[in-house]
């Protein structure tokens, strides 16, 4: 048997089907009105190959070294070849056949999609790896599965199992083959509440197919249901301007203007969401547990297209609901009350006062770290407090609950990793390691700043994780981009799913510093090609996590007083004020030798298929400096014209010289407004006696910022913010009012900025009407 109708597949015929086959069919089985369909299974595939006694020959051809991007285009194309050219089995290519004509008579559109048996290797199938087609009808059909599983051997795919070890004939593909629904309404439906896990079901709905909701693409009809009572509580109706449909010619999909007279029309009926409320029921009921449902409606009938487990619901915010279960509102099922409850010292005085660097509210013993070698010490649930927080402190720091430091603003070390980390952080305390005991219980407030004696109620503790995740189920449609910061490749994860349109800064300096050695040290110990392979690995997490979304990744600029800090780093000369220093473009340039093995890795990524990435060029100055950074990459083989690349605004010189690195070829300008801001006001940013008058909003900082977007719009080149400030309601007040193309913030600050974008563009468009 070639293939097995969905009706016939159950959830634990993974290895047989693959993933997306056994979820469809376990929902079909359970009596859920799936749109019809067949698997091609992964045996069908294995005997492909071994039949046609190509599976030697494609194994050993895809057997290369992966770090040779020559070797891997070739291993790909062979692989491909000998996929495609070998034909299908008479008996096999009838058997697929035949079940595509017993749906609607042979004339049905279907999409074809890859399904693959990764059980055993839980991360074998990561974002664009598998091929997908829509609308292939009889002629194609047989193609069309032969690409899926030739995208068993993308370059990507190779690379991606040579790195993890595992085996390329032990992974089968299976092909999903289903009759698309030319649906006239559709959308998402989530059967309890996506972050607090209330007992409401929110259905998002737009005219047309469902990508154009799936995707962000039109703000949806958005229906809350209380499960308890069945009522529809709210029906907020959006005005829908664009839907996706079915060209009738080709059978593609276009994007369509939606009449004018059905863009404010509710979508849904009161008979069509109690259809949908019985089917997130028994979606809910089948499974055990909260789903997130893609319907469509065609025709009067529901179906359902797919279903996964909600994963944004917190435990915390679970546990909450039980609580409170049925008594209302989110506010209060998220804040639960309760008492001291465990016994502890309650929470008395402020006794130590900072900033506040990363949200959330922490309670556990003080550990003061004095010495790197003292880090073991620190167990789970800790509070580290410290002078500042180093690269290799960064394990220590994910096990402790919050953080505290001495020293630093905003914008250091400690404030940026514990805000990607999710750990609530007060920073630029002055003196917390000498009036803290190593062990006295405390409680941090990230958000205000405090550090208070005693232990708060688990009730009341609050890591910021929560705040990073939707709060509602789709986010807010925006013209202007809404991006966000990664430092370290261990947030990637958290950081996408923030839902944010791409990664606006990757800085590679952690992955750099945390090798414990300069670059030339690691490299003159480890060899130029273990460099360039770190940066890849680093990279790579953060670009498999987000692909297609762009990610901008940004070339090395770390401070020298860093270097120093590193084994090796007695060979980097002190400097007196290291942030006026040897760092960004200007260290890059003068030691090329570096610099072209960051451009290496850059290049061998394209090579491997990540076209999602863009180069930033940190801390220049002027045109000059833009010129001979492109020259190395070209040098590097990135072609600049075919790759996205541009730079960050972070000195006057270059907020003033913006329209010449435009005519060099920019792509792009990034304000950095945490250099920007002391670079024009001659405070430096890591120094908290001068905190004070650290001000990102200052007139001349906002001067300079709505000059180069008025340049750049003039040169055609996108402009954007990556510094903290991109985080604060004001500035993206300001920024959106002077037509910047994209803001990324930090992960926890994604959402409200989403939000306050949508607000500052929708009162733009009131106000040009009225
Ligand atoms: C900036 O200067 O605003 C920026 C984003 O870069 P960094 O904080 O890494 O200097
Ligand atoms: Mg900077």
């Amino acid at each position: 048997m070639a293939v097995l109708w969905l009706d016939e597949v159950r959830s634990d015929d993974l290895e047989t089907v693959g993933g997306k086959a056994a979820s469809l069919g376990e929902l079909t089985a359970a009596g859920l009105p799936v749109p019809p369909g067949f698997v091609v299974t992964a045996g069908t595939y294995r005997t492909f190959i071994e039949e046609a006694e190509i599976d030697e020959e494609l194994f050993e051809a895809v057997d290369v070294d992966s770090e040779d991007s020559k070797a891997l285009a070739g291993a790909h194309e062979r692989a491909h070849e000998l996929i495609m050219e070998t034909p299908f089995p008479e008996d096999v290519a009838q058997e697929i056949l035949e079940a595509y004509r017993s749906i609607d008579d042979g004339e049905a559109f279907v999409a074809v999609r890859s399904s693959a048996t990764a059980e055993d290797l839980p991360d074998a199938s990561f974002a664009g790896q598998q091929e997908t087609f829509l609308n292939v009808r009889e002629d194609d059909l047989l193609q069309r599965v032969k690409e899926c599983w030739a995208s068993l051997f993308s370059q990507r795919a190779i690379y991606y199992r040579n790195q993890k070890g595992f085996a390329h004939d032990k992974v089968d593909i299976a092909v999903v083959v289903q009759r698309m629904v030319d649906a006239e309404k559709s959308g998402v439906m989530f059967t309890s509440h996506p972050s607090t896990g209330e007992p409401r079901i929110i259905i998002e709905a737009a005219w047309g197919l469902g990508e154009a909701v799936v995707s962000g693409a039109v703000s949806p009809d958005n229906y809350v249901v209380n499960r308890a009572t069945q009522r529809t509580e709210d029906v907020t109706v959006a005005d829908k301007k664009l839907m996706h449909v079915k060209d009738a010619e080709t059978g593609e999909t276009v994007e369509r203007a939606v009449p004018d007279e059905r863009r404010e029309e509710r979508v849904l009926s009161d008979e069509e969401i109690a259809r949908l409320v019985d089917l997130g029921e028994e979606v809910e009921r089948h499974y055990g547990q909260p789903q997130d449902v893609e319907w469509a409606i065609y025709d009067g009938e529901v179906y359902m297209l797919q279903s996964r487990p909600i994963t944004t619901i917190s435990d915390t915010a679970v546990s909450n609901v039980e609580n409170v279960s049925g008594s209302g509102t989110s506010d209060a099922a998220v804040d639960g009350e309760g008492g001291s409850g465990n016994g502890q010292a309650a929470v008395g005085e402020v006794v130590v006062r900072g900033l506040g660097a990363s949200p959330g509210i922490a309670s556990g013993p003080a550990r003061v770290v004095t010495k790197l070698d003292h880090l073991d010490q620190v167990a789970e649930g800790d509070i580290i407090v410290t002078e500042m927080t180093m690269p290799d402190m960064v394990p220590a720091m994910k096990r402790a609950a919050g953080i505290v430091t001495d020293e630093g603003g905003m914008t250091s070390h400690a404030a940026i990793v514990s805000r990607e980390l999710g750990v609530p952080a007060v920073v630029g305390c002055g003196s917390a390691t000498r009036q803290l005991e190593d062990g006295q219980p405390i409680t941090i407030d990230g958000d205000k700043g405090t550090i208070r004696e005693g232990v708060e109620s688990k009730e009341k503790q609050r890591q910021p994780v929560e705040d990073a995740r939707p709060k509602t189920p789709v986010k807010p449609m925006t013209a202007t981009e809404v991006k966000v910061n990664v430092s370290i490749p261990e947030a990637a994860e958290r950081a996408a799913a923030t839902g944010a349109d791409g990664v606006g800064l990757l800085r590679i300096e952690h992955m750099v510093l945390s090798l414990g050695k300069t670059p030339e040290r690691f490299i003159s110990d480890n060899g130029e090609r273990a460099y360039v392979d770190e940066i890849i690995e680093g990279v790579r997490t953060v670009a498999d996590e987000f692909y297609p979304r762009p990610v901008r990744v940004r070339t090395l600029d770390a401070p020298s007083d860093e270097f120093r800090q590193l084994q090796g780093g007695e060979d980097v000369p002190r400097e007196h004020n290291p942030m006026l220093g040897y760092r960004g473009i200007r260290r890059s340039l003068g030691n090329p030798s570096v610099f072209k093995l960051e451009l290496e890795a850059f290049r061998r990524l394209y090579d491997m298929g990540y076209d999602n990435l863009e180069v930033m060029f940190p801390l220049v100055n002027d045109a000059e400096e833009v010129i001979r950074a492109r020259q190395h990459m070209k040098e590097a083989g990135i072609d600049p014209e075919k790759r996205e690349w541009g730079v960050m605004i972070e000195t006057p010189a270059s907020a003033l010289q913006v329209g010449a690195m435009a005519e060099a070829g920019i792509d792009f300008a990034s304000f950095g407004t945490n250099d920007l801001t002391q670079y024009t006001l001659a405070v430096d940013r890591n120094n908290e006696n001068v905190a004070s008058v650290y001000d990102e909003l200052h007139p001349a900082v906002l001067e300079l910022i709505g000059s180069t977007i008025e340049t750049c719009r003039e040169h055609g080149v996108k402009t954007s913010i990556c510094g903290q400030a991109g985080s604060k309601p004001k500035m993206v007040q300001y920024l959106v009012e002077s037509g910047v193309s994209s803001i990324s913030a930090n992960i926890d600050a994604v959402r409200d900025v989403q939000h306050e974008v949508k607000r500052v563009e929708q009162r733009l468009l009131l106000d040009s009407v009225r």
